[in-house]
């Protein structure tokens, strides 16, 4: 059995509860290390693992260009580049602006 585990946060050297279910959970995954760091933490440093958003390419549906989106293009959802969504919306925007504009007197 497990028991909730005080430790203390390597970076911000604040306590943390290991709670008996999470160390399950690192059981169950075969992790042998103890978290070194808090929740908070942890997220901020898979955040800056993360760091600059990963783009990937694909081909604009608009003008053929080389789209750069910051998730993995998928075949059902046409992707712009960025000129071509800029465009799209400045399009959606002119069009939703007469109708914003208008007032019944
Ligand atoms: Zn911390
Ligand atoms: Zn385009």
């Amino acid at each position: 059995m497990f028991e909730d585990k005080t430790l203390v946060c390597k970076d911000c050297g604040e306590e943390f509860v290991f709670t008996a279910r999470e160390q399950e959970f690192y059981e169950s995954k075969g992790f042998v290390n103890e978290p070194q760091r808090c929740k908070p933490c942890r997220d901020k440093r898979k955040a800056a693992a993360r760091g600059p958003r990963e783009m990937h390419e694909a081909t604009c549906a608009a003008c053929g260009g080389v789209a750069r989106v910051p998730f993995i293009p998928r075949d059902d959802r046409p992707v712009y580049c960025s000129e071509c969504f800029a465009k799209m919306k400045e399009q959606e925007a002119a069009e939703e602006a007469p109708a914003q504009t208008e007032t019944e007197e």
